[in-house]
């Protein structure tokens, strides 16, 4: 397979090796260029917020391929130099260090930035989590302190609490729902993943958003709830989401909109490709604009753009998928879950803790859910497969 005479990639991890690789595979053989802004080789992510943080794995562990496979990529891999612009029409990438890089097809897959509360940057004791480096400062952090609260009812604050919890912290969790994960999950399985939170000792300060931080001689003594109340805290770790990382694409022309803006191909403009969290793309199954911050979807939709780049001209139309690992409990989901669906036990049971739940939207399976039972969660997938291909009535 001939394809352009050149591919550029910007963002050199999960979703941006991922395509790298799928253009080799599938017989690419031109010229290949990864860009990334940070200094370590490809790593993943998940780890960070499990392993990495609680000790059981060294940073090694997270690369996700070795050096000589790396190089049998045959392709030039530039790290620690930011992409700071992109020229459309000559489909031209100039980095921090002032390189200008032409390529005929980009594909930009830069991911997300972590959201930070007002005045963090001056506190130390502040931490957010979405780096190896920024894994590797908290670890210490949590180890030293005394009373650490985590911001953030998500995913990645319920995964942090767990570590934290485990490693011995004293921890709280705040956030503005109900119940941890209530959008996702609803209210039920919201609770019950509160429950296992609180069984585990982490303290819950939910239904009430936390307004800013309050520090003392630039340390951070705690945060501010908008009760009014204090929660003291010599380490805060900020996860209350994070924001595509498109400032490099500005006065590009290109449509950013809570991501970059592609069409069902995973296209953007004429040769130019979003994949990964960073990429919002249109779903036609879903029949709606879609954005996924999962590692599955990183390799997914890299090899949808590889397969675009090379004239395969393919709709992107997967079932979302992502997993979460907290203390003893495996949490499985696929398709899209929310807080409105109907939500009913199929599998197993919620008091055994061992089950497979159901969520129906209008009467349509909209995903299904995996607790402490992955393979019966993977059967179960099939009825969203169903559902997704269904004729809209
Ligand atoms: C701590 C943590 C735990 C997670 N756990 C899970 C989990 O259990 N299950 C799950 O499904 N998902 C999990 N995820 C999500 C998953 O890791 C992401 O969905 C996945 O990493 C997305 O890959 P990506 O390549 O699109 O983006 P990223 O992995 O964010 O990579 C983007 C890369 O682009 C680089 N970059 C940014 N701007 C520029 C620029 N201007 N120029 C060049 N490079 C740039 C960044 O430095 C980064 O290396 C977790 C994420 C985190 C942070």
């Amino acid at each position: 397979m001939s394809g352009p005479a050149g591919v550029l990639v910007v963002g050199a991890s999960a979703a941006g090796l991922a395509t790298a690789e799928a253009l080799r595979r599938k017989g690419y053989r031109g010229g290949l260029t990864l860009l990334g802004a940070e200094s370590h080789p490809p790593y993943d992510r998940p780890p960070l917020s499990k392993q990495v943080l609680s000790g059981t794995w060294d940073t090694e562990r997270t690369r996700l391929r070795q050096p000589a496979t790396l190089s049998e990529l045959d392709s030039e891999i530039i790290l620690g130099d930011p992409a700071v612009g992109l020229d459309v029409a000559t489909r031209t990438v100039r980095t921090a260090s002032g390189l200008a890089l032409s390529a005929e097809a980009i594909v930009v897959a830069t991911g997300l930035r972590p959201r930070t509360l007002p005045g963090q940057g001056e506190l130390t004791g502040v931490h957010v989590l979405r780096t190896l480096d920024d894994s590797l400062a908290l670890r210490p952090a949590l180890l030293a302190a005394s009373r650490v609260v985590i911001v953030g009812d998500g995913v990645l604050g319920t995964e942090i609490a767990a570590t934290a919890r485990k490693m011995g912290a004293k921890v709280t969790l705040a956030g503005p729902q109900q119940a941890p994960l209530e959008s996702q999950f609803g209210s039920s399985l919201g609770n019950l993943l509160g429950e296992l939170h609180a069984e585990h000792g982490v303290c819950l300060r939910l239904g009430t958003a936390v307004t800013g931080l309050t520090g003392r001689h630039g340390r951070v003594t705690g945060v501010r709830l908008d009760t009014g109340d204090e929660l003291p805290a010599d380490v805060v770790v900020v996860a209350f989401g994070a924001t595509p990382a498109t400032e490099w694409l500005a006065g590009s022309g290109l449509r950013v909109d809570d991501g970059l803006v592609c069409d069902s191909r995973c296209r953007a403009a004429e040769g130019i490709y979003g994949a990964g969290d960073v990429a919002r793309w249109q779903h036609d199954a879903l029949g709606t604009s879609l954005r996924l911050e999962n590692r599955t979807n990183a390799t997914q939709q890299a090899n949808a753009v590889a397969a675009n780049i090379l004239g395969e001209d393919q709709p992107y139309v997967p079932v979302p998928h992502f997993w979460t690992d907290q203390f003893d409990t495996k949490i499985q989901v696929h398709g899209l879950p929310n807080g409105d669906a109907e939500v009913t036990i199929v599998d197993g049971s919620t008091a055994e803790r061992r089950f497979v739940a159901r969520y129906q939207h209008n009467g349509k399976v909209a995903g299904v859910l995996g607790w402490n039972m992955p393979k019966q969660c993977r059967l179960r997938r099939q009825e969203v497969v169903d559902a997704l291909s269904a004729p809209v009535p």
